[in-house]
Order: C-alpha cells, then structure tokens, then sequence
C-alpha cells in the first residue's frame, strides 16, 4: 500500500516522503479502516486523507465547517491537477447541476461540503447513489460542545456511520485535550478507529513573553526586525484593534483590523487580502481565527493576555505552518491579570464553572511568570513530556534571572493591608516608595509605618513584583473593579516568614523586543539572495493573480526557499525541489527556470501605454480586480490603479466596473474626500488616513469618480 501511496505523495504533491504518522494514517484509511487523527496545526492533516482519496476507488467526500477554508482546499488540489469541487450555497443553480452531473459522471475525486449541507435528507440519498470512497471530517473538534468552536451540525455527522457501513472515516482536527478526543469517538461513532496521536509541539515557533512597560513602543521594537512579513496582532478589544491597526498604518506597517463589530462585507475582505498579498498585519480580535490557513504567517503578537493556555496554543498556532521559523511574542502585565481576574468574577455562570475558568487563567499565568522553559510547560499542561528544556523560547536562551524577593514582597503585602486592602499599584508604589503627594496626604498615608521603607527598589521593580504577587494569587483583586489589591489566603505563610519567594526579574526592553536571534525574514533568505528571492515572489504573485489564488496556492515559501538554495538548471532538477509536482512542474516550470537563469519573468517591462488602457477597459468591464488585470497585462498594481482612474476620469468606466470595494468603506473614503469645503483635496492629504486599509490606487480611482460627478 506504501509503495502506491508513495508514487502520489511525489508525483501530485512533489513531496519525497511522509511526515510524522502521515505514512501509517493514509495505509489505515486507504485500506479501508477508520481513524482519528490529533496532528497540531502545520501538522499535515490535509495529505492524510487526499492521498487515500486518490488512491481509493470513488469519491472521497470532505467535510469542512467554512467556505473560506474549502475554497483554499479545492483552488490548492485544482492548481495540483486533482479533481476536487466544493458545493455550497454561494453557487448558482446551474452551478450546482453541472456540479451534481460531473459528480454522477464520476469525473470528481474530492468533493468538499459544510455538515449541514451533507447532512440533508436529499443530498444523502444523492451521495447514496453514488460510489463513496471515503468521509473526511476535518475540523472534528467542532463536535464537542466544550469548545468554543461547537457546530451542532456536526452531531448529525454520526449518522454516517449507519448509512455507509462500508465507507471507510477519518476524523481530524488539532485540538489535543482528552475531553474533545473521547467526545470525538462517541458522537462519530468512530469506536473502531485506530488513535494516531502526534507530538503537538510546534518547533519552529519561537515563543517570548515580556512585561509590559509601553506596549506600542515594544511591538514596534518587536516589528522593527520584521518588515515585510505577514503576522497577526491580537488584541482583546474592538476598540484597541482599530486603534492599533490606525497605529501601525501610521508607523509605516500595511495593517489591517478585524472584529465582529465590523460588517461582513469588510471582514470578509479583509481576510481576502491578508491571504492574497504578502506582508500584511492582522490586527484582531480572537473572532479572527478559524478558517486562518495561510501557511506564512511569521508571528503572532499579543498585546492582550488570552484568557487560558489553551487559547494561547491556539492563536500562536497560527504562525509558522509552514514549518518555517516563526514567532510567538507578548506583552503582558499587571492590568491584563486584574482584567481578566474581573471579567471572570462578573461573568456568568455556576461556581464550578468560574472556578475552571479561574484555575486556566492561572495556568496561563504561571506560563507567563514562568523561569523554565516555556515549551516544556506549554506542553506538560496538555500532558506532554519534553525530556529537555527546549532551546528555542526566550527563557532558555536568554538565561532569566531570579531573585529573593521574600523580604521586599513582605513589605508589600504589608502595604496593602496597612492602607485598607483597597488601593491600586499606582498608590502603593507610592507608598512603599515615600512619595510625599496629595493623594497621599488626603488619606494620611504619610504617616503609615511602611512609608517610604522600599526605596531600594524602582518604580518599575516594585511594579514588576506587584504584578507577580498577584499573578501567583498572593494577592487578590478587589471585585468592584477599581483594581484595587487585597491579601489572599496564600499569603500568609510568606508573612509569617514560613516561606520565601523567588521571582523573575524582568527583562530589558531591548531584549525584550528580540524574537529568534534574528527575525524569522532575515533567517529566511541572505541578503546576497535576497534579489533573486524577491524575482520568485514577483513571479508567484503575478501567476497567483493571473490563477486568482493566493501565491501560496502557488507554491509555498519553503518551495520556493528550496529553489533559491538547490539552484536547479533544468526541468529535471527543478522536479527534485519539495512541493514541485508533475503538474506544477509542466505549468510553472520554465517561468521559474527562467528566473533562476537570471531573467526577469516577474517584472516585464510594461507595454505600450494606449493599447494597455484599451485591454483594460474592457478586462475591468468583464469583471476582473486589479490585481488580476495586472496579472493579465503583466504590469504593477499601482499602473493598473492609475490607468484606472483615467479611464473613470473619462468616462469610460464606472466606479463599480472598475473597483469591488465594500460600501461601507467606499463610503467612508467618499465622505473623507467630501469632508473640505467644496474642493476635493488631492489624494495625498488622505493617503495617511487610509494607510494599509486600501491600496493608494483605490484613492485616485475614487476621487476620479468623484470629479466625473462635481463637473456634472
Ligand atoms: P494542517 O492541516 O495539519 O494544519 P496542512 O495539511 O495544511 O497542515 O499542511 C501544512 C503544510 O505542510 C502544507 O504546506 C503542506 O503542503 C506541507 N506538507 C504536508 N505534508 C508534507 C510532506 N509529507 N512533505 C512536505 N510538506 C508537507
Ligand atoms: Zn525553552
């Protein structure tokens, strides 16, 4: 069975051999057994169930929770020369029937379906008529009603077991917890299916935790390594999203946000776009998750705590599946504990519920508090040894310092309970350091017998030990939300002087900024190769835009990195480069040959201008995006822009033939352009206030239409 098995991996896919359990899971399923696959994201789950579907007779039938993702799936498997289609509801009637016809006809080997779809009565008498070779489920953890990903959908998926006895199942999904496993089994009836558990430890991650001291200052520091690569920065609010994202823009960073309080239209698009261009940031809420598989995306920043280890697994994950080097990177400080510790009290819910919440907020506390190493704990906490301290978290190789801190946290807790247990860090580092203030002489804190007896100790150091005690529940936050500090049970052996406390000590700011030793671009490519790396890129957008996939559909970085490093001069040996199959190779191959040869197939020059605008004019009339015309006509974005904008200038084209640009934020540029005094102001004045929102093109087209209306 390997030995078929095998032919595919390296013909389709272009891959020489299998990853992890990859092997063992496709011989289980191609055979005709079932099987339940826990691989962490990057893991290669889709390969465990497309190669037994090619190699197995009939259709393979996929499920898959989000269109964004079946769509990704189906334009990957297309560009491989696989037979793949998705059915959903954005499709046309006709569209439908010519799918359902090529599916009778057996002209299709995977076919990609939400659950509820699958699920009608109609559309499983059809598949019952059908010769099934296979049910994937991916995304099997939406099954469990514990997690926050729970699809009630995807219980009515145990019925496939009865209706298709024969029909061998795979269910997959990267979540790692017992609870969702076992859950999984039951509600799939996949009691037969043979367990393939892998590591979930995710090397090529580098995970740092600081303190925060100015937490725009610092990602700026942590961005500073990073110019040019695509990365998602996760924030708790709405509000703090859009603010942040307005930020970077500002700082010179294409960002974009994303929340649930944004339309649909516009998140959609967004989306869009981080997937389709390269060097984009995500500013967002945690709404921004699933459905998230662009495989290059080089760093996840917190500025905001998550709320349990688990999260933190999760949207780190989100970086690097590529399996190359990646990032995981986060401020936190004492204001993240004493927010989530009151969302928690105030929330909803029985007692055994707040209390597993409070005991996961804890657990994520102990990672960031931690002085070992950060990947043997992520993993201990979903029970799983690393023997050795990793080597490649900021705790092991910057070598964290600790100190006795038992005498100055003393004096803290002291602080806080001589003052009333009611008052906030600012107030007691006031204290502690003797700070002869108003605030303090209204209250007569003066006179307290711990006035001024920490000023051995900094500001930021007695800031830094505050935010420790709390974080180890020594002290407790008050719950009318005032973030005032009280003393909590544990404290008192350390006040007896029954106990001592080590702590961290927090890092510089430059440190802090560091991610790898150096970012995961510079990593990538030498600066002696950079030239010739950036004319493969060029090249895989242009051929991205011309296929309308993202460029990674094309061919993914660690492909074209393998390129760049092996330097192969014929067909032959471009076929030996990892992820070049039979079809890519016949399709792509000389375009990339010819730019390892030294040619310059990404940048032609453009043609001449007159014929180009009338090509255009009609390319934007059938429907085409920017992007794709200048896939098309093999010219930058930017002279599609401005040709664009000429052709509304004269008329020849409408706003909407030209642009597909949401309402909402159309008419939010239209307004910022109507906003002066009766003149439009050039687009210059707005370039700033749109930064990494929309290309700069979209502002000229805009306000070419606008001008076409003003002289009417
Ligand atoms: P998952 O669904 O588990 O997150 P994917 O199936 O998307 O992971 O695979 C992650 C990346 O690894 C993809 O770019 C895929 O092409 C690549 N990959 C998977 N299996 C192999 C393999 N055997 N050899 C090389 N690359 C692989
Ligand atoms: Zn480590």
């Amino acid at each position: 069975m390997l030995e078929p098995a095998l032919h595919i991996l390296k013909d389709v896919f272009g891959y020489d051999r299998f990853r992890g359990q990859q092997g063992a899971i496709i011989e289980r399923v191609a055979g005709g057994g079932d099987a339940l696959v826990l691989m962490p994201t990057g893991g290669g789950k889709s390969l465990c169930y497309q190669v037994p579907a090619l190699l197995r007779d009939g259709l393979a039938v996929v499920v898959s929770p989000l269109i964004a993702l079946m769509e990704d799936q189906v334009a990957t498997l297309d560009e491989l020369g696989v037979a793949a289609v998705a059915l959903n509801s954005t499709q046309s009637l006709d569209e439908q029937r010519e799918i359902a016809e090529r599916l009778r006809n057996g002209e299709i080997k995977l076919l990609y379906l939400a659950p509820e779809r699958l699920v009608q009565p109609r559309m499983l008498a059809f598949l019952q008529n059908l010769n099934i070779g296979l049910f994937a489920i991916d995304e099997a953890h939406c099954v469990s009603q514990w997690g926050h990903d729970f699809r009630p959908e995807y219980l009515q998926l145990g019925q496939l077991a009865e209706l298709f006895p024969n029909v061998p199942r795979i269910a997959l999904t990267a979540t790692a917890d017992k609870r969702t496993r076992e859950e999984i089994v039951q509600r799939l009836h996949l009691q037969d299916a043979e367990r393939f558990l892998s590591s979930f430890d995710r090397p090529n991650i580098f995970y740092r935790i600081v303190a925060k001291d100015n937490p725009r200052k610092q990602l700026l520091g942590f961005l500073a390594e990073r110019k040019g690569d695509a990365g998602i920065v996760y924030c708790l609010s709405r509000k703090k999203v859009e603010e942040v994202a307005a930020f970077l823009s500002e700082q010179g960073y294409p960002a974009l946000p994303y929340h649930a309080g944004l339309s649909n239209e516009l998140r959609a698009y967004h989306q869009k776009r981080f997937l389709n261009e390269e060097g984009l940031i995500m500013v967002a809420t945690i709404a921004f998750g699933m459905g998230i598989d662009k495989p290059n995306v080089r760093f996840v920043a917190h500025l905001d705590l998550p709320k349990s280890l688990e999260s933190y697994y999760q949207e780190t994950g989100r970086a690097g599946r590529d399996g190359l080097p990646a990032d995981a990177w986060m401020a936190y400080g004492l204001q993240d504990v004493i927010f989530l510790k009151q969302m928690l009290s105030n929330s909803e819910g029985d007692e055994r519920h707040k209390r597993l919440e409070q005991h996961k907020l804890d657990a994520m506390l102990g990672l960031c508090e931690l002085v070992a190493c950060r990947r043997q704990a992520l993993l201990a906490y979903f029970d799983e040894e690393l023997p050795q301290p990793c080597g490649h978290c900021d705790n092991c190789v910057d070598k964290v310092e600790t100190w006795d801190a038992t005498e100055p946290a003393r004096q803290a807790l002291s602080a806080i309970y001589r003052s009333g247990q009611r008052y906030g860090v600012g107030h007691l580092v006031d204290i502690l350091l003797g700070r002869d203030n108003e605030k303090i002489r209204a209250v007569g804190h003066q006179h307290l017998s711990v006035f001024g007896v920490g000023k051995a100790l900094s500001e930021g150091e007695w800031r830094s030990l505050f935010r420790q005690l709390v974080a180890r529940g020594l002290a407790d936050v008050d719950l009318e939300g005032y973030g005032g500090l009280r003393l909590s049970d544990s404290c008192r052996p350390l006040l007896r002087g029954e106990v001592r406390l080590e702590l961290r000590r927090d890092l510089k700011p430059q440190q802090a900024a560091k991610g790898q030793s150096k970012s995961a671009a510079s990593q990538l490519v030498r600066s002696e190769e950079r030239e010739q790396w950036e004319a493969l890129r060029a090249l895989r957008r242009k051929l991205a835009e011309e296929h309308a996939v993202p460029p990674y559909v094309i061919f993914p970085d660690a492909t074209l990195l393998e390129m760049l490093r092996s330097q192969p001069r014929s067909l032959s040996e471009l076929a030996q480069v990892s992820g070049v199959g039979a079809r890519k190779l016949e399709r792509y191959g000389e375009a990339f040959l010819d730019v390892l040869n030294g040619g310059t197939a990404g940048e032609e020059a453009p043609r001449q201008v007159v014929d180009l605008r009338h090509e255009l004019v009609s390319l934007a009339r059938a429907g085409m995006t920017p992007a794709q015309i200048a896939g098309q006509l093999q010219c930058t974005e930017k002279n599609v822009y401005a040709l664009l904008a000429e052709a509304i200038g004269q008329q020849q084209l409408s706003l909407e033939q030209a642009l597909d640009l949401p309402e909402e934020l159309l008419g939010e540029i239209q307004e910022a352009f109507l906003d002066g005094d009766g003149e439009l102001p050039p687009v210059t004045e707005l370039t700033e206030l749109f930064a990494g929102r929309v290309p700069e093109g979209v502002l000229h087209c805009v306000r070419a239409a606008l001008a076409v209306e003003f002289e009417a």
